[in-house]
């Protein structure tokens, strides 16, 4: 019996998360649920998997709802950390959104957990950081994410002398194939429509602009240690090819699988082994084809390239990336800027924040908040708008 612990579990990598436990009772068993502040909903999942600590980081939100069901209920930011090195805890399912889960990921790692992490942007803010907590603390890196997920059951078994380049699929989105005129008038409701992944707004947002895929591409250059110049991405509408690793000798792997998130989730509790699920049995080749690819549009998708390039500066660079990607995903969301704005809003960032290495958390810390103010700054005075 594994015991969970599960963070953003009102989410939807959260919720994803407490139904395939459900499902296999006789294997894992939650024992913490977190929360930012939507105490009702952690309150039922409490009532509904008998869950026997839950914490609302929020302490307002916590004193908001009356009746809460029989558990030790706590809060602050202090208790995220002690439910993440509890000893009981065996594994730390991280699904917080963003740059604040760097905290909760760097903890787990030190304190020897294996670390199921959907929460990718603690690995590309802090990256130099979070591979170092895992090697000092023993903990193990096993990632909640469809792609990552399939180059780590591809590399089983070889080593990594023979990988010759790995190659990230990309759905491409609800804007594939769209002009820059096309994108000019999309707003919220159109990019939170994603075509075969259902998700968070964040990452559906980030996967219009195909930023997530900039993400996912240092996501992998931490989490496999490959160079960036053997890191490539293919777009793939149908999202039945998860990813594809390519060996020296020509030989192509890749994982495949109807795209929903319990995949990846499951397989990160049950690694190295696999857990019997009918439900998740779906595959059928007739009905998955025709299976397609097409290359990336970095013109039209500056987010891409801007991200990538950050990877690869490194040091601090990702981290700005990511903040101001934050920051420009929310005043999207809040329409305070257009969806081709938002490259320009990063753009502002990256130029005006210097890069340097990564040597401690507060680096990370620095480089994120000034990257959020850049691109406040940008967001609230935009020098297209000022001249007219
Ligand atoms: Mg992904």
């Amino acid at each position: 019996m594994k015991n969970i612990a599960v963070l953003g579990s009102t989410g939807s990598v959260g919720r994803a998360t407490l139904s395939v436990i459900a499902r296999h009772a006789d294997l894992f068993r939650v024992v913490a649920l977190c929360a930012h502040r939507s105490t009702e909903a952690v309150a039922a999942q409490v009532l509904e998997h008998g869950v026997p600590v839950a914490v609302i980081v929020d302490p307002d939100a916590l004193e908001e709802v009356d009746d809460l069901p029989t558990a030790e209920w706590r809060t602050g930011a202090e208790a995220v950390i002690e439910i993440v090195t509890d000893p009981n805890v065996d594994v730390v399912v991280n699904a917080i959104v963003g740059a604040a889960g760097l905290e909760a990921t760097l903890s787990a790692l030190l304190a020897g957990k294996r670390l199921a992490l959907a929460n990718k942007e603690s690995l590309v803010a802090g990256g130099p950081l979070v591979m170092a907590a895992a090697e000092e603390g023993g903990g193990e890196l096993i990632p909640i994410d469809s792609e990552h997920s399939a180059i780590l059951q591809c590399l089983r078994g070889h080593d990594s002398a023979s990988v010759a380049r790995v190659v990230l699929t990309a759905s491409g989105g609800p804007f594939r194939g769209f002009t820059d005129e096309e994108l000019q008038g999309v707003g919220p409701e159109e990019a939170l429509r994603h075509p075969t992944w259902k998700m968070g707004a964040k990452v559906t947002v980030d996967s219009a602009t195909l930023a997530n895929k900039a993400l996912e591409v240092i996501e992998a250059h931490y989490l496999f240690g490959v160079d960036y110049d053997k890191i490539d991405t293919v777009v793939h509408p149908e999202s039945i090819v998860h990813s594809f690793v390519e060996f020296t000798d020509g030989s192509v792997l890749s994982q495949l699988g109807f795209p929903t998130m319990e995949l990846p989730i499951l397989y990160a509790l049950s690694h190295p082994g696999r857990v019997a699920d009918p439900i998740l049995r779906t595959f059928d080749p007739v009905q998955s084809s025709p299976l397609t690819f097409e290359e990336v549009d970095r013109d039209r998708f500056k987010l891409f390239a801007l991200g990538v390039g950050a990877g690869v500066r490194g040091g601090t660079v990702p981290a700005v990336f990511n903040a101001a990607n934050e920051v420009a995903v929310g005043a999207f969301l809040s329409r305070e800027v257009r969806f081709l704005e938002m490259a320009d809003v990063v753009a502002h960032a990256l130029e005006v924040v210097p890069r340097r290495n990564v040597v401690t958390v507060n680096d990370v810390l620095q480089a994120d908040s000034a990257a959020r103010h850049a691109a406040r700054e940008f967001v609230s005075s935009p020098p297209s708008m000022a001249c007219g």
